[in-house]
């Protein structure tokens, strides 16, 4: 019954899930509290209570639950659009946005509408490994370039190296995952300087695929460098899995550009897309909700607190871990070149991290602070443990 396609997909199926899953087992046999899980991005705090409220109230509106236009509610999209137009100063109006699947869903909708069978799509190592698999689903080629050792900003050079007539689009992800690292606004306009000198020498479009589901968890004084001002040919894509705590209901946008060329044409194919891959159009309630909670966010102190904790502890015992300003991961480097050797050895002492091999960047590991910080105050043991195991103490 299967297809040899998924029978090998299955063989290399994420090793995130599968430290998930080891998490559950160590946790059933040790109990809960004594197993020190960094494995997954769930955020652990429920939604705040004004979403949850929304909802509620949301729940018995006439005509709801309806079917409306594939793109979404035009009320919600219109909302949308001028908070993005007054975040990054981009005239995006409701022609711009269509209400998304999640993240996910916007990712594999642009995919499908821009690429042509064996197109590329540059993705920045180390990078959120289900990016392989959207270009694959829709018969791209992911062509995957390194970002700068050990800061973790995209490397110009290497970018340049790799973009050929066959180019159609780079994802970038900032605040980054598994990194945290936030690309600086100077890289960020010497890569579009370098796609337009691109564009001009082989005649192409290259579209900027803007993930951004961490936007709102920064830790820094100021903005985000918008990645739409910056990028013309752009489509940003977002979503409330991160910011409100709501990965399970599956809600997020994507928007184009309204500097891209044939818009109109655009936005329709995305439509069709969206409609066509089995989307239909997001969950409408959670489309009104969260147009009514835009101003709604998951304190970002709680999460700085955390990596504070963590990272001092990490330091403490002599690990190398850049310090990053968003999201809520930790990318220290591993005391020895096998990953996947170390995190097996972490898993001893029931502490569990993700090795970097899973994000096409070995001899580091991930660690997800979406834990309580009772959970990262009582990990500081198993961190000397595995410090000392490794000579780093
Ligand atoms: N992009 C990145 C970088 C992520 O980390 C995730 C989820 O962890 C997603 C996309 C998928 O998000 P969503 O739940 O909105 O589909």
């Amino acid at each position: 019954m299967l297809s040899e396609t998924m029978r090998n997909g299955l063989k290399s199926a994420s090793m995130i899930r599968k430290m998930f899953e080891e998490g559950n087992r160590l946790k059933s046999l040790y109990g809960a509290e004594n197993v020190y899980d960094f494995s997954l991005g769930n955020p652990d705090a429920d939604p705040p209570k004004q979403v949850l409220e929304t909802m509620k109230k949301l729940i018995d509106e006439p005509g709801i639950h309806k079917y409306m236009p594939n793109a979404g509610w035009p009320d919600v999209r219109a909302t949308l659009a001028e908070r993005l137009k007054s975040e990054s100063g981009v005239k995006f109006t409701a022609d711009n946005i269509i209400m998304t699947v999640g993240a996910a869903g916007a990712l594999n909708t642009i995919l499908h509408t821009i690429l042509d069978p064996g197109d590329e799509v540059i993705v920045l190592s180390p990078y959120f490994v289900e990016y392989l698999t959207y270009i694959k689903n829709h018969n791209g080629i992911p062509v995957i370039a390194s970002t700068t050792k050990d800061t973790f900003q995209p490397d110009i050079n290497t970018i340049s190296k790799v973009i050929n007539k066959r180019t159609k689009g780079i994802i970038l992800n900032t605040p980054n995952n598994p990194t945290g690292v936030i690309y600086t606004e100077e890289i960020l306009k010497k890569l579009s300087a370098l796609l337009t000198a691109k564009e001009k020498e082989f005649g192409i479009e290259i579209c900027i695929i803007s993930d951004q589901p961490y936007d709102k968890l920064i830790f820094i004084d100021g903005n985000l460098p918008s990645i739409s001002a910056i990028f013309p040919h752009s489509i940003a894509v977002n979503s409330y899995s991160k910011s409100l705590a709501l990965p399970g209901e599956r809600i997020g946008w994507l928007a184009v550009n309204p500097a891209i060329e044939e818009t109109e044409m655009l936005m329709a194919a995305l439509t069709v897309s969206n409609r066509s891959l089995g989307f239909v159009n997001a969950p409408s309630l959670f489309q009104k909700t969260i147009a009514r909670c835009l101003d709604v966010v998951v304190d970002a102190d709680i999460y700085r607190r955390r990596r504070d904790n963590l990272y001092d502890i990490l330091i403490s015992f002599n690990f190398k871990c850049v310090k990053p300003d968003g999201a809520f991961y930790l990318f220290p480097k591993c005391p020895i070149d096998d990953d996947i050797a170390f995190a097996a050895a972490a898993a001893k002492y029931n502490l569990l991290l993700v090795p970097g091999s899973a994000f096409g960047c070995p001899g580091y590991f991930r660690l997800a602070y979406c834990v309580g910080e009772d959970v990262i105050e009582r990990s500081k043991t198993a961190f000397e443990k595995i410090a000392r195991e490794f000579n780093l103490i």
